[in-house]
């Protein structure tokens, strides 16, 4: 079945899993979620335009334009296993808690200076992502670039199956999703699947010998290469970060970016040290790094009168908040302000991690700690000085009656609070 689905898939390589998004001749993948179950739309999917589509269920099948198969969702990742199968590109795949679209985005933007590169679009980095993206894999490419997501033990080891990687990285290992991985010792159970695949293949693996973690799962490797230090593969130094990443790459030219964040240092090393493994030439791929400019929304600065704001609302967990307040804390500024709200998805720990957060906060000498939401009530047991606001409407209101004159602020919450939405009432 895998064999007439492919040769139909090789004549158009379209595929859509969207009935309001059909592209001509595609073949549509009648997946399931919790609140649909799209084979009710296979038949709406031909009249837009898909040459075929894969159902699982055969009270809908109509003609032999209809796949009746066990399972939707096994099949594109079958199918996508089977197109991985005759590939002979390197791939790489990246993992981590946090960075790795950034990361992504980053090695992209170097490789592509001297290769047809196909990377991950946008965050499409799980079950269904990433058999999506490596069916967008063609002839033409010569690198890919695989961003692999994950909330549970297990997931990274299926993405590598279906990806099959023959590089990789792991960006970092933090406190991430911890309410399904069952605990920091399943965050790291689960991102080594990436390690696991490539000791098991003679991969080839890039480590941040800065992160004792990381160094130490290294050591199952025969030949790790290993960035940013002195004496590594690569090296390079970070600047500063007020609020531009500046660094002095192995050449020593000094590189200026647009990236900010002092995180995003280990994010950009690790883009040069590939580059250097693939033979992008220094110039090019410091070039590339000075040129790059985040599309993502992920952090952003905006200017309000006299302040600068640090926007990093897209997401938030505690080592993404560890990073982002070291990041304001080491700013060169008079005045620092962090308005943070909850982080999710916590599980049993969320209370104590707040608790954390909130001692962290106390030790970073700002001039005023807001806080917004249910859960992140518990950082004011550390610094009790913070200002504490239940709902963002209550938090608005105080920033309405406040001004702020030459401060660095930075605003960061798990995305469910939608705290980007307070920047019109900073002034
Ligand atoms: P997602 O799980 O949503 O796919 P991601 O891993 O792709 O996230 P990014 O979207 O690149 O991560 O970045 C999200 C946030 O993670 C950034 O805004 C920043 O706060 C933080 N971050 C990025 N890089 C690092 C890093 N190296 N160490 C710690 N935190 C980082
Ligand atoms: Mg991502």
């Amino acid at each position: 079945m895998i064999e007439k689905i492919y040769s139909h898939f090789l004549e158009s390589r379209k595929i859509s899993t969207d009935t309001r998004k059909i592209e001509k001749d595609s073949i549509f993948f009648a997946l399931k979620g919790p609140n649909f179950n799209a084979n009710e739309f296979a038949e709406e999917a031909l009249g837009k335009g898909a040459s075929m589509v894969v159902i699982d269920e055969e009270k809908y099948k109509k003609d032999d334009r209809f796949i009746l198969v066990e399972n939707v969702l096994e099949t594109l990742q079958n199918l996508a296993r089977h197109h991985r199968d005759q590939l002979k590109i390197p791939i790489i795949g990246l993992t981590g808690s946090n960075g790795k679209t950034t990361t992504k985005e980053l090695i992209n933007a170097v490789l592509s200076k001297s290769y047809h590169v196909l990377a991950t679009k946008g965050n499409l980095n799980n079950h269904i992502g990433v058999p999506l993206t490596i069916l967008s894999i063609t002839g033409q490419h010569e690198i890919a670039i695989i961003e692999m997501g994950a909330n549970h033990v297990g997931e990274i080891q299926q993405l590598c199956s279906i990806a099959k990687p023959t590089h990789g990285l792991i960006t970092n290992i933090g406190k991430a999703h911890l309410e399904g991985f069952g605990g920091y010792e399943g965050v790291i159970r689960a991102k080594s699947e990436l390690y696991d695949h490539l000791i098991r293949t003679s991969g080839i693996v890039w480590i941040n010998s800065k992160n004792e973690v990381l160094s130490n799962m290294a050591k199952r490797f025969p030949n790790p290469l290993f960035y940013p230090q002195k004496g590594d593969y690569y090296h390079c130094e970070f600047i500063d970060a007020s609020p531009f990443v500046e660094l002095k790459a192995e050449n020593e030219e000094v590189i200026k970016t647009s990236i900010i964040g002092k995180y995003n240092f280990e994010n950009i090393a690790v883009a040069l040290c590939i580059g250097k493994f693939f033979n992008v030439t220094e110039k090019r791929a410091n070039q590339a790094i000075a040129d790059y400019v985040p599309q993502n929304n992920r952090s952003q600065i905006v200017k309000k009168g006299s302040n600068t704001i640090i926007l990093d609302a897209y997401n938030a967990n505690p080592s993404s908040m560890a990073s982002a307040l070291e990041n304001l804390a080491q700013m060169n500024a008079d005045h620092k302000v962090a308005i943070l709200g909850d982080m999710k998805e916590l599980g049993p720990e969320s209370v104590a991690e707040h608790e954390k957060l909130g001692a962290d906060l106390s030790g970073k000498h700002l001039t005023d700690v807001y806080l917004c939401g249910d859960l992140i009530q518990a950082a004011q047991k550390h610094i009790p000085q913070a200002k504490y606001f239940k709902t963002k409407a209550d938090l608005v209101e105080a920033l309405k009656g406040h001004h702020f004159d030459h401060h660095v602020i930075l605003i960061k919450a798990s995305r469910s609070l939608g705290l980007e939405d307070i920047v019109e009432y900073i002034h």
